[in-house]
């Protein structure tokens, strides 16, 4: 949710606003208690009108609107965060009274949205950087697609949060986890910042704009170079043949997936069809963006995931209140509890498999139960089509995310009941640390080289080889150039990233041998800590590659 500094003309409207979009909650809350009756449910709900009443929680909201000029949105969010975190320290705060907190806060930003979604519809002047504390997927998504957003700093986030994923597939500059910078910044304030590296320059002097202008033009111009090898296989010099697919959020990307050399998509987000609106997407709307992604890339495989709600992807105005989103009902297990959601995209994936080369990817399974369940609605889902007069392929290949430790130390077992894995490391670090993928606190903990993360790659890709199945990664760790010869030599056969990110990997791929990263892995898990692992492999990527030092990672492992 953007900040946003208001021009006092508006602030008599926009407390306006704030008053109806308040009256408004209070109406819809009294009209569910009303179908409720005496439950717990409704107890709970005369509890949110009651924080609605609190006078004192308004004239907070007031006051940041009035005195220093803020957004209604804004400032309800900023008052309940404050409300709540008293509270937590004046008492132990309930799980669920903070839930509580977040959903009357959420009732009444959404329907100030609803009303009139001052900050989404009011799109940022050309050429900004979106300065914001937090920003939640689907907002991004709307916010960034508009081609005015230039850069995006967030205070909260990590590289692997969905946000910052939609930023870099947008091809928009962001730094995330940038701490209260947007406390520190203020509206039409010249910033310079280097996505690359998570550098920002508040007010930048002269000379500084020009070193910053200075990298950019360096890097665009390695950028041109590395493009004049996009038709070439990214093939190492020992003949090892790894294929570089893309990953993509939106169906206008396939473009850039094209001229950037991706051999194939290797990751549809479909969830992206979900998150910038209210309604749920029709069969038509599915079938239309799969149509037109497998149109366009012609027999190239085009792998589709189906959709991967929950956790923070959530679309406009929704908030989890589960305790632990990421543990809880997203991606296969919200589908497979909601069959009627998955057969719309279902149906739609098996009548656009006839425009092109698909394969369909289920996110987060975690036991065979799930795979055979879903496979039992996507044959389902085929009969009824063949019922009602369509001629379809008799199967489509199906593949599965390895994104859960035991997902991965059962591979052998889930390769007998499907056509291809794909290792999903944005998840599979978070599950197996133990640790947020989106939670800076804890950031220290995931990382890529831990021990166990390569060990449960190297596990999963013998479960593939005992199936004679092929396994891919799709997390942002395949996109990463100087973790190229790690999994290469960990047997991966193909990687999937986002677009841009192509021509860098081939190059290091096709300056490689396969020995040489056999050997190189070995001796990086032969250390304990993480730490050894990443200088030692920083290092020896620093020797082989020296033009890969501006990367942040290996500047500080050298
Ligand atoms: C992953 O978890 O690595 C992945 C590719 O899926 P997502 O980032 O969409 O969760
Ligand atoms: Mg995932």
């Amino acid at each position: 949710m953007p900040r946003v500094h208001l021009d006092a003309a508006v602030i008599p409207a926009e407390l306006s606003r704030l008053d109806a979009a308040l009256a408004l909650s209070v109406e819809q809350l009294t009209a569910i208690k009303e179908t409720l009756g005496e439950s717990e449910q409704a107890e709970i709900l005369e509890a949110h009108a009651m924080m609605l009443a609190d006078p004192g929680m308004k004239d907070a909201i007031v006051a940041l609107i009035r005195d220093e000029t803020l957004n209604a949105e804004w400032a309800v969010r900023r008052v309940f965060r404050e409300f709540g975190d008293k509270l937590a320290g004046a008492e132990e705060l309930l799980a669920s009274r903070r839930a509580d907190f977040d959903e009357v806060c959420d009732r009444i930003v959404h329907n100030l949205m609803g009303e009139r979604p001052s900050v989404l519809a009011e799109l940022p002047p050309e050429n900004s950087i979106l300065v914001a504390h937090d920003l939640p997927t689907a907002d991004a998504a709307v916010l960034l697609s508009a081609g005015r957003v230039i850069g995006l700093i967030c205070d909260f986030g990590s590289k692997t949060s969905h946000t910052a994923i939609l930023a870099r597939a947008l091809e928009v500059p962001c730094v995330v986890g940038a701490g209260t910078c947007s406390e520190s910044v203020q509206p039409g304030q010249l910033i310079a910042m280097d996505g690359s590296t998570g550098e920002i320059w508040l007010n930048p002097d002269v000379v500084e704009q020009k070193r910053v202008e200075d990298v950019r033009e360096r890097r665009k111009t390695r950028d041109r170079e590395l493009l004049e090898e996009k038709d070439l296989p990214a093939t190492t010099k020992d003949g090892r043949k790894v294929g570089l697919y893309a990953n993509i959020e939106f169906p206008a990307e396939v473009p850039s997936v094209l001229a950037h050399g991706g051999e194939g998509i290797g990751l549809y987000r479909t969830e992206f069809l979900y998150l910038n609106r209210e309604q749920l997407p029709t069969e038509e709307e599915h079938y239309k963006a799969y149509a037109e992604i497998l149109t366009k890339m012609g027999d190239k495989p085009v792998v589709i995931r189906t959709l991967d709600l929950g956790g923070d992807k959530l679309p406009i105005g929704h908030r989890s209140h589960e305790q632990n989103p990421a543990l809880g009902l997203r991606a296969i297990r919200l589908t497979l509890k909601h069959p009627a959601l998955f057969r719309t995209q279902l149906r739609a994936l098996w009548r656009a498999s006839v425009h092109g080369n698909l394969r369909i990817l289920l996110p987060m399974i975690a036991a065979v139960s799930e795979l055979r369940e879903a496979k039992q609605l996507i044959t389902q889902a085929r009969r009824e089509l063949v019922h009602e007069g369509h001629t379809l392929p008799e199967r489509i290949p199906l593949g599965i995310m390895l994104e859960t430790p035991a997902a991965a130390l059962s591979a052998d077992r889930l390769g007998r009941e499907c056509d291809f894995f794909s290792i999903g490391t944005n998840d599979l670090i978070q599950y197996a640390m133990a640790t947020d993928r989106g939670n800076r606190d804890v950031a220290y903990l995931y990382r890529p080289l831990h021990l166990g993360v390569l060990r449960l790659i190297e596990t999963a890709v013998e479960g593939a080889g005992v199936n004679g199945i092929e396994i891919s990664m799709c997390g942002e760790m395949a996109g990463d150039p100087l973790y190229a010869l790690v999994l290469l030599g960990l047997g991966l056969d193909t990687l999937s990233m986002n677009p841009a990110d192509i021509p860098r990997v081939k190059r290091v791929l096709r300056g490689s041998g396969l020995r040489d990263a056999r050997e190189l892995l070995q001796a990086a898990m032969s250390f304990s800590s993480t730490d050894e692992i990443e200088k030692f492999v920083m290092n020896e990527m620093g020797k082989r590659f020296p033009e890969l030092r501006t990367a942040p990672l290996l500047e500080a492992g050298l």
